[in-house]
């Protein structure tokens, strides 16, 4: 018996070869076939007279007609083969003709009726028919029951060997079969609150709709429904978080008070009201999920150490994780020299080191003495990498986990810190990326949200401009009188690694190369073998240009992933220290190490950045008082670059700008998104901040009733086939 759950390669029109194909697009049952929904439509739902399609030139039309003849022949062009035909209607013929599909003329013989769809092209003997789309018919006049042709037709991403064609030959048969029995998953409180389609009227009009309104009216619902279950997963694991407890940490307005009056600076009034919203959660007992933005430089770390003491004076520990050895240090130093009045024990645990700083002096200890002193509560906070998480390392009592540039972080590794402890620590995600409050809403929707939306008023503004290539020389000449003045250069150039394997795994894997991957413009020809270059190369010819043709008498050096941490190290300390006059780097520089002699960024190939990864370029320099500028060269200088490029010109808000790339290249765009498995429907939805809303709100009211979602059966279901699918990062 075959049903909705019945692996896909056991229906007859699929099998096993192609069973094969469409699992790579993660389809493995009846069901996940008939939700493979369409990318796009083609609109040939005007059926008109053969005399009318043949004064269409150049138009897409659609024609019923029978054949009057048919027939294949070898083009001139070795390889290709032809169908030719001719078709007639009551008001005359048209010829056809169809490239490369021998096989039709066996489908299709004389006589047969049929329809077609497709574009009217000029050829020397007069107008045709260029390539239709086509489907046999039994008599001219009928349009109930076509697929191919005659309507508005689904057209589906596809994949090699698996054409969209083939998918309607394949899914309207299990459509007619299975689509009854499909159960409604959305409540039906919402559904009929929000006047959506019911499941099975929708399925069938996402695929074969009889109106584009029909169409948008199905997809509104799955839009909705997608949303809504990711917003009902985030949620879910709030509400089991919530039922934890974690240490309360009172407020001391004192304390709070003497450690801003030690700081060289006034904080902003922006991080007064984040640190006060943090210092308020974690007096609770509820488990504080905050996630804290801040553009680069906005002074995130100062709120985090205000939360970190107030945990490490009310008797506990602090975790302050960073994602790499030489930000971790970085914040050690930071932190130490933050907390130095405040007599707390500071230590820093990485892959390689430990340290601990006693009486304002730093001390390099054995891991084993580290952990000891952790676990004895010697240490009040420990600074690291992921090393921190390492089963071996025990905190004595931790209250708090500040996360630096690690956007998941889930329940999960929070058990993992405290290691069988009953008290779950509470936690401070920050992140310099600026997240459009729709994202911010679903991908991070556990997080409650503090945003510092001011810089410190000493910054000066980083000038931007978009260099042509006529005024390279000129860029050149000004970066070198700035060198000799003392100050740094930043060199960013695009890293082409992930084409070069993504080139690499097509070619293996099917043969074929698709233009879009193949990077252009950077000096070396389009050649397979070229192409496979990796990073570390291109970035080694750019070295050699800048080193021996453009600035010969500086001192530049190289930076990129593949380098060993300390070696890293060494170079961002050289760096800072003045020791290099131009760092040349790939993406590498991205997180956060303060070099504030850098004045000037310079990015090449800057259309192929997003606008929030530009804008964390740009945020590397422009910290200290001296003037800062933002070179942005292109190599492709289309108009859709060009509006991105300007609106970074334009804006120095790393919010503006994050909402700017999702209008002017998608959701797709989105930090993340890419890779997070984010249905179709739902990255849709996300441009729409309503609907995320909505669904959020539709989402809490459904698991403040019913967390476990008892009365929800077919929700529940849905969401757990949804929780497997998505994964965000
Ligand atoms: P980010 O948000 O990028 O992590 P940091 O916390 O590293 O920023 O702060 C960047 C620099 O700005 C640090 O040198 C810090 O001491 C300084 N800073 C932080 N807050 C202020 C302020 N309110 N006024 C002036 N300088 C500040
Ligand atoms: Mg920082």
């Amino acid at each position: 018996m075959i049903s909705l759950q019945t692996k896909i390669e056991e229906i007859p029109r699929v099998g096993v070869v192609y069973g094969k194909r469409l699992k790579k697009f993660g389809i493995k049952t009846v069901q996940d076939l008939i939700f493979y929904f369409p990318a796009r439509y083609d609109d040939f739902s005007e059926i008109i007279s053969i005399k009318q399609a043949k004064q269409r030139l150049n138009d897409v039309v659609c024609v019923q007609g029978q054949i009057v003849e048919i027939e294949n022949s070898n083009s001139f062009k070795k390889f290709t083969s032809l169908t030719q035909a001719v078709i007639r209607d009551d008001t005359g013929e048209i010829d056809v003709i169809w490239f490369n599909q021998p096989y039709l003329a066996k489908n299709l013989k004389e006589d047969d009726f049929v329809c077609l769809a497709g574009k009217i092209s000029l050829g020397k003997d007069g107008v045709y028919f260029n390539s239709p789309s086509y489907e046999r018919i039994n008599e001219i006049g009928e349009n109930e029951e076509l697929t191919h042709t005659g309507r508005i037709v689904p057209v589906y991403s596809e994949t090699k060997g698996v054409t969209s064609r083939w998918l309607r030959y394949v899914i309207k048969p299990l459509l007619y079969r299975f689509c009854e029995q499909i159960q409604e998953s959305l409540p039906e409180e919402i559904i009929k609150k929000y006047k959506f389609l019911p499941i099975q009227e929708a399925v069938w009009q996402l695929h074969f709709p009889n109106s584009f309104e029909a169409a948008d009216a199905a997809k509104a619902r799955f839009s909705f429904e997608e949303l809504f279950l990711i917003q009902l997963n985030v949620l879910k694991e709030k509400v089991k978080l919530m039922q934890k407890s974690a240490p309360a940490c009172p407020m001391d307005s004192d304390l709070m008070k003497s450690f801003t009056d030690s700081l060289p600076f006034q904080l902003t009034d922006s991080q007064k009201k984040c640190a006060f919203a943090i210092l308020k959660d974690i007096e609770k007992t509820v488990p504080m999920s905050r996630l804290l933005e801040g553009d680069v430089g906005s002074g995130k770390t100062v709120v985090a150490t205000m939360a970190a003491l107030s945990a490490i004076k009310c008797g506990h520990q602090v975790a302050f994780m960073a994602p790499t050895e030489i930000l971790a240090k970085q914040h050690f130093k930071t932190v130490t020299e933050l907390l130095k009045n405040f007599d707390v024990k500071v230590g820093m645990l990485t892959g390689k080191d430990a340290r601990i700083c006693k009486d304002g002096e730093i001390f390099e200890v054995s891991k084993k003495s580290f952990n000891g002193d952790l676990e004895n509560g010697q240490i009040d906070i420990a600074v690291g990498t992921h090393s921190l998480i390492q089963k071996n390392v025990i905190f004595k009592d931790l209250a708090l986990v500040i996360l630096d540039e690690q956007h998941r972080f889930g329940v999960e590794q929070r058990d993992h810190l405290i290691k069988n402890k009953k008290l779950v620590p509470h936690l401070l995600s920050m992140t310099a990326t600026p997240i459009p409050r729709t994202l911010a809403l679903t991908a991070y929707g556990d997080l409650d949200l503090s945003i510092i939306d001011e810089m410190p008023a000493n910054r000066k503004k980083v000038k931007t401009i978009i260099v042509e290539p006529a005024q390279r020389k000129e860029a050149y000449n000004f970066i070198d009188k700035e060198v000799k003045e003392g100050k740094g250069v930043f060199v960013i150039f695009p890293k082409i690694e992930s084409n070069a394997s993504k080139l690499a795994e097509i070619v293996k894997n099917k043969g074929e190369i698709t233009g879009s991957f193949v990077p252009q413009n950077y000096g070396f020809n389009n050649s397979l073998v070229s192409l496979a270059i990796n990073e570390v190369k291109a970035l080694k010819e750019e070295y050699e240009k800048l080193s021996k043709e453009i600035f010969p008498d500086l001192r530049i050096t190289m930076l990129h992933g593949k380098m060993k941490a300390p070696e890293k190290e060494r170079i961002m300390l050289d760096f800072k220290k003045g020791e290099i006059d131009i760092l040349l780097s790939t993406s590498v520089v991205e997180v956060g190490v303060d070099v504030p002699r850098a004045t000037i960024m310079m990015i090449e190939g800057a259309e192929r950045f997003g606008l929030s990864q530009l804008h964390q370029f740009r945020g590397r320099v422009g910290r200290s008082d001296m003037q800062s500028y933002c070179f942005l060269f292109t190599t492709d200088p289309s108009m859709l670059n060009r509006k991105r490029l300007k609106a970074l010109v334009e804006s120095s808000n790393g919010f503006e700008l994050a909402e700017k790339d999702l209008e002017i290249r998608g959701p797709g765009s989105l930090y993340g998104t890419v890779q997070s498995g984010i249905p179709d429907m739902a990255m849709q939805g996300l441009s729409n901040i309503f609907l995320v809303e909505k669904t959020r709100a539709a989402a809490k009211e459904i698991l403040e009733k019913d967390p476990e979602l008892k009365n929800y059966p077919n929700l529940k279901d849905r969401l757990k086939q949804f929780q497997t699918r998505i994964h965000f990062e």
